[in-house]
């Protein structure tokens, strides 16, 4: 080799090393959390291919520098109860640092056309269990478009009906649906026993129930009732089942279901569970849930109670009659702050939203869940660490869905990472006002792709990917 092609080709080798070497982002100097690991110093993360390729002591070089000095590096938010699953809802959910949001307990089907609708269309990740709701909607010709309002309200699916459920929910679980997504609560005849079915299938099929119960509050058959039914099902399947928003069913019996849930676990069954950091729920005023008696199963509420979303007023008799015909979303003040407290800094507890905007109008939950945890939890009223709060953010959720690469800030880990400040990180969304973004969250990367730059959208990066089992 002469001299000259000696070192063109050393030339192109170095090249190569230092290609190799540069990362398409860097996050430079910030306070990096792991939850896994429980590191929590300052450290700058390398990317590259949309994987976390250095966390490093020192800081790196790469195509794109995001400085973070000051600022918390956290693994990006997973929702694991999103049921806005539309580009506006999407947008707020990276303003709260959500990085993945997923509509697990009412769920979708059919599946493929589900994900097909928002391939490559979302900034952040998305994706949705096998729903028992959609397809029981579908098979009994119920005319509700996410939640049932009349015919599958009004009797029992038949036999042939149920088979039909099934057939339904088996084939979205092939077509890679996260899990079973069910709520008890708006199929008020539903048995146990087609209960009890879904449980075989999630235990055959090794998907987790992501499961509305039964029953909410103090009245029997409530709370108490539904807990045991959740945990005798896991019994007698060995199904992983997760029960969502404990505290609007629990209401001041949380304390106890959460006891109920930690002694189930501690004899081996799989029950997690999850709560949003509000003081009301919100569902459709036209669903069974207001079906007679629902003042004692809300753990004596009445009309001053309800909040009609659209307009922000408060209920009486005559606007509850009026309104539960219309159908519509109606936030019910229900849960008393010290529940919210307790279940919030519980260890078991994962945060998860249960939101969903139209056009603006919702609950707050859907746009500030996340930040206010950080903000009126964490840092305000200190009823859980910030390890704590951001473990129940991330790595809680990854081990639920059983996807080891996400929710930690390590090499090899997915590239979605939060960058918050921790002492302004705050929600705005109120009641009365909900499509308000979240403050204090500067940078949000989704698979390596910033989707909020300096406290900004990027309008025009769709980085999320379809999330599948
Ligand atoms: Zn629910």
């Amino acid at each position: 080799m002469s001299r000259a092609v000696r070192f063109l080709v050393l030339s192109i080798l170095a090249a190569g090393i230092l290609a190799a070497q540069t990362y398409d982002l860097v996050i430079n100097n910030g306070r990096v959390l792991d939850p896994a690991t429980n590191l929590d110093a300052v450290r700058s993360v390398g990317i590259r291919s949309g994987k976390i390729a250095a966390v490093s002591p020192t800081p790196l070089t790469g195509t794109r520098t995001i400085d973070a000095r000051g600022l918390v590096v956290a693994p990006g938010f997973i929702d694991l109860h999103s049921h806005g699953q539309t580009l506006e809802n999407y947008r707020f959910k990276a303003r709260d640092g959500v990085t993945t949001a997923l509509e697990m307990e009412v769920g979708a089907n059919p599946i493929d056309a589900w994900y097909q609708e928002r391939q490559g269309r979302s900034p952040i990740h998305f994706g949705a269990t096998s729903g028992d709701i959609p397809s029981r909607i579908a098979v009994m010709h119920d005319s509700g478009t996410f939640l049932p309002l009349d015919k599958a309200v009004e009797r029992a699916a038949t036999a042939a009906e149920q088979q039909q459920i099934r057939a339904r929910i088996r084939r979205g679980l092939s077509q890679g649906a996260l899990g079973i997504g069910l709520g008890i609560a708006y199929i008020p005849h539903m048995s146990r026993g087609e209960v009890l079915e879904l449980f075989k299938i999630a235990a055959a099929e090794k998907a987790t129930l992501f499961v509305h119960m039964r029953n909410g509050g103090p009245v029997e058959p409530g709370v108490v009732d539904s807990v045991r039914e959740m945990i005798s099902d896991a019994t007698a399947t060995k199904a992983s089942v997760h029960i969502v928003h404990i505290t609007s069913m629990g209401l001041r019996q949380t304390q106890e279901c959460l006891t109920m849930i930690e002694e189930a676990r501690g004899r081996g069954l799989d029950i997690t569970t999850e709560a949003y950091p509000y003081t009301a729920g919100m569902t459709n005023l036209g669903s069974a849930i207001f079906d007679e008696g629902w003042q004692g199963r809300q753990g004596g509420i009445t009309f001053g109670d309800l909040q009609w979303a659209l307009t922000g007023e408060r209920l009486t008799a005559e606007s509850f009659a009026r309104y539960r015909k219309q159908g519509g979303y109606v936030a019910i003040h229900a849960i008393p702050e010290n529940i919210v407290q307790l279940a919030v800094g519980h260890p078991l507890v994962m945060i998860a939203s249960d939101g969903i905007l139209n056009e603006g109008k919702g609950h707050p939950r859907a746009a500030g869940t996340f930040a206010r945890v950080l903000g009126r939890y964490v840092r305000e009223q200190h009823a859980l660490s910030l390890m704590d709060a951001v473990r129940k953010m991330t790595m809680m959720p990854a081990d639920r869905l059983r996807m080891p690469n996400k929710g930690r800030l390590a090499v090899g880990a997915d590239a979605d990472i939060t960058v918050f400040d921790e002492a302004r990180v705050t929600d705005r969304a109120t009641f009365e006002n909900p499509a308000q973004y979240s403050e204090g969250i500067p940078y949000v990367v989704v698979n390596g792709i910033p989707v909020v730059e300096r406290g900004e959208l990027v309008r025009a990066a769709n980085p999320g990917k379809a999330v599948r089992r």
